[in-house]
């Protein structure tokens, strides 16, 4: 039985008065949001960069140039970016999405009713809902709450989640507590990547971490 969850946004304002803003998502439009969230997935944002100043480089940041280069040319750009095949097939199969579906228009797909923008998103082969949301709230501004394995590493440790619950149980758990505000998702988010990165790694930093104070007195669940 997980313990009695504190407010969230008490949460929030620990992170953020010990971490302050986050200033994400470092991009310089919404299409190169959509980009760094296909490429994130198992790899280091450092690397990320990395292959989305080449594509800049390129003058190919803009979904229908994007559409138009060949397989092998892409893998090349991505390769920065580690699994260059896999992101490549991805990043292909979103801009087919994209030109197909709503004419290379990130403010077609975003005008959509929120849910049907996500389903649409979920229904393109290798985007998954970590992916769709990011893309969703950071690129879209629309209110998705992102949820992450560090998300779920901080819940269970402080054994406010059960270690079985999936993606939509924690989305659930943050989105039905917080008020709808698309400045606070993104914020609260970004700071838990932070903790989760600093701190709560696989054997966490509790001494240091701006939640110790929230720990059950035992200190950290095992997870
Ligand atoms: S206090 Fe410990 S368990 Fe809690 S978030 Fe920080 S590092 Fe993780």
């Amino acid at each position: 039985m997980p313990r009695r969850l504190p407010p969230l946004l008490d949460v929030y304002h620990d992170l953020h008065a010990a971490l302050g803003p986050q200033h994400w998502w470092p991009a310089e439009t919404p299409f190169e949001v959509v980009v760094g969230a296909v490429l994130v997935q198992n790899t280091s944002w450092r690397n990320v960069e990395r292959a989305i100043a080449n594509l800049k480089q390129h003058g190919l940041l803009e979904p229908h140039r994007l559409a138009l280069v060949t397989r092998p040319r892409l893998e090349r750009l991505l390769r920065p970016a580690g699994y260059y095949r896999v992101k490549a097939r991805r990043l292909g199969n979103f801009l087919k999405f994209l030109v197909d579906e709503h004419a290379g228009s990130l403010d077609s797909l975003f005008a959509l009713p929120l849910a049907v923008a996500r389903e649409q998103l979920l229904s393109i082969n290798g985007v998954g809902p970590e992916t769709a949301d990011s893309i969703l709230l950071y690129a879209g501004n629309l209110p998705k709450f992102v949820v992450d394995a560090y998300t779920k590493r901080v819940l269970v440790r402080h054994g406010w989640l059960d270690a079985s619950s999936g993606y939509g149980d924690m989305q659930q758990l943050f989105e039905q507590r917080l008020t709808v505000d698309v400045s606070l998702y993104s914020e609260f988010h970004a700071l838990i990547v932070r903790v989760g990165n600093e701190y709560c790694r696989a054997k966490p930093k509790c001494d240091a971490c701006p939640l110790r104070h929230r720990l059950p007195r035992s200190g950290p669940c095992d997870y």
